[in-house]
C-alpha cells in the first residue's frame, strides 16, 4: 500500500515540473473575433474581394470529403458551370487552390520554360505580374508597355509580334489596377494567331461582368479568381485551356518546377476524381454556389446588370464633380477609377468612408485615386446610392467641393432611364 502513493506521487510530481518549466514560446492572449471584426460587416465596394451572396456563404461553412461520389458530382458540376461562364466548349477547365495570380502562375509556368518566347502587353500592374512570372520560369520574355491609361495600337502590336514571334502572348482583359479595359481583346488574338501564339487572358475582375467568348475569340488560356466578377470567396480560382494549350502543356518534356500548378497533376483531381492534393473543399463549394448563381441569372442579363449599374455609378460620381480616371474610350465598367482633387489623398478618403460610414472603396498601388468594384454583388442599386452617398460625404467632410444631391440625382436618373428596375 505505501508502495501505491509512491509512483502516484512522483506522478503529480513530473506533472507539475513541467507545467513550471514554460515551453520556449509562451501561450498568446489574443481578443476572440467578435472584438475585431465590426458589428456590422462594412460593405465591400473596393476591388475585391466582394460581398458574397448568401447562398455562397453558406457552402462556404460545409466540409465534406475531398474525394468520393459528392465532391466528383460537385466538382462535374462546377466544370460545367465554368464552361458556361468562360463560354468554351474544352474539355480542359480546371480549378485551383489559390488567388487569381495561383492560375494566372498555373497559366505560365505550365505554357513557358527556360527559352520560351513570350510577350506580353503591359498596361499597369497585372499584366506586368504575368511577365514577371514568365520572367522567373526563365522565358524570354519582351514587354509591349503602354503608358498609363492607353491601350495598344493594333500596328504596334503586329510589328512586336512580327519582331518577336512569341509562342505566348499574355493580355489582361480589364487592368483593375488603373481601370483600363483592352477592349480591342479579340483582335489582339486575332494578331497574336498570325505567328501561331498561344493567347493567356487574365479574366480575374471581368468574367461574367462583360462579355468574353473564349472559343469564338480564339482564347487558349483563360484565368479568373473567386472574389471579384463570380462574387465568391478568395482563394480559389478557376483556369481553362484550349486544346491547342493543352497539347503544349502535355508534351512539354521539362516538368513544370511548381508541383502544385503542375496542370497535369491537377488534372488527376479535376477529371479523374483522383489525389493531387486536398482541395479546398468549402472554397470550391463556395465557388458551386456562386456559379449557379451567375447561370440562373444567365451571362447576358449579368452583362446588362453590371453595365447599367457601372454607367449609373458613373454617371453618379461625375455628377458629385469628380473626375473618371480613365477616358473614355477604354473605360474599365468593373471597376471605376476616381481622379481626386488635389487636397485630398487617397488613404484620407478610404480610411474617411470606411470608418464614418461603413463603406470600404480602394486606393490604387500609388495612383492619386480611388476605385469603386462594380463586380458581382456590388452592381446592386441600394449598394449605389450607398456608396456614392457616402463617397459624397466624405469628400465634403474633408473640406472637398462636390455637389451630393446631383450626384445622388444623377444616379437615379440613370437607373430609371436604363430600365429594369
Ligand atoms: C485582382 C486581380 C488579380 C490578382 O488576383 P489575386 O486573387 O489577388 O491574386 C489579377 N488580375 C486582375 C485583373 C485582378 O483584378
Amino acid at each position: 500500500m505505501t508502495d501505491n502513493t509512491r509512483p502516484t506521487d512522483s506522478l503529480t510530481h513530473q506533472r507539475a515540473a513541467a507545467a513550471a518549466a514554460a515551453l520556449p514560446v509562451s501561450c498568446p492572449s489574443v481578443d476572440p473575433l467578435t472584438s475585431i471584426l465590426p458589428e456590422e460587416p462594412l460593405l465591400m465596394m473596393g476591388a475585391g474581394p466582394v460581398p458574397i451572396p448568401d447562398a455562397v456563404a453558406k457552402a462556404n461553412s460545409v466540409v465534406i470529403n475531398h474525394l468520393g461520389d459528392t465532391m466528383a458530382r460537385v466538382i462535374d458540376q462546377v466544370k460545367t458551370m465554368a464552361r458556361y461562364v468562360f463560354q468554351t466548349r474544352s474539355n480542359w477547365v480546371l480549378g485551383v487552390a489559390g488567388p487569381g495570380s495561383a492560375a494566372m502562375e498555373m497559366a505560365v509556368s505550365n505554357l513557358a520554360w527556360p527559352g520560351t518566347r513570350v510577350l506580353s502587353i503591359v498596361n499597369g500592374f497585372f499584366s506586368a505580374r504575368m511577365a514577371e512570372m514568365a520572367r522567373r520560369v526563365g522565358a524570354e520574355v519582351a514587354t509591349l508597355e503602354m503608358a498609363d491609361r492607353e491601350i495598344v495600337s493594333l500596328d504596334t502590336l503586329a510589328q512586336a509580334i512580327e519582331r518577336t514571334r512569341p509562342e505566348i502572348v499574355t493580355v489582361v482583359h480589364g487592368e483593375t489596377s488603373n481601370t483600363v479595359w483592352n477592349r480591342q481583346l479579340q483582335d489582339i488574338v486575332r494578331v497574336a494567331k498570325t505567328v501561331g501564339a498561344l493567347v493567356v487572358v487574365d479574366a480575374v475582375c471581368t468574367l461574367s461582368t462583360m462579355p468574353l467568348d473564349m472559343d469564338a475569340w480564339g482564347i487558349d488560356v483563360v484565368i479568373t479568381g473567386g472574389q471579384k466578377g463570380l462574387s465568391s470567396i478568395p482563394g480559389v480560382s478557376l483556369i481553362a485551356f484550349s486544346d491547342a494549350a493543352w497539347e503544349r502543356v502535355r508534351e512539354r518534356t521539362v516538368p513544370n518546377t511548381h508541383w502544385c500548378l503542375d496542370a497535369i497533376l491537377a488534372e488527376n483531381f479535376w477529371h479523374n476524381a483522383g489525389y493531387h492534393y486536398t482541395a479546398p473543399v468549402s472554397g470550391v463549394l463556395a465557388l458551386h454556389e456562386a456559379l449557379r448563381l451567375v447561370c440562373t441569372e444567365t451571362l447576358e442579363k449579368r452583362f446588362a446588370r453590371h453595365q447599367r449599374c457601372s454607367l449609373a455609378l458613373q454617371s453618379g460620381v461625375m455628377a458629385l464633380g469628380l473626375e473618371l480616371y480613365t477616358p473614355e474610350a477604354c473605360r474599365l465598367n468593373s471597376v471605376v477609377g476616381i481622379a481626386l482633387p488635389a487636397s485630398v489623398t487617397p488613404r484620407d478618403v478610404c480610411n474617411h468612408i470606411s470608418r464614418q460610414y461603413q463603406v470600404e472603396i480602394a486606393g490604387s498601388f500609388g495612383l492619386p485615386i480611388v476605385r469603386i468594384g462594380q463586380m458581382g454583388e456590388q452592381c446592386r442599386e441600394h449598394h449605389l446610392f450607398r456608396t456614392v452617398h457616402a463617397l459624397g460625404r466624405t469628400m465634403c467632410d474633408l473640406g472637398a467641393d462636390v455637389d451630393l444631391p446631383a450626384g445622388v440625382a444623377a444616379l437615379e436618373e440613370s437607373l430609371s432611364a436604363a430600365g429594369h428596375r
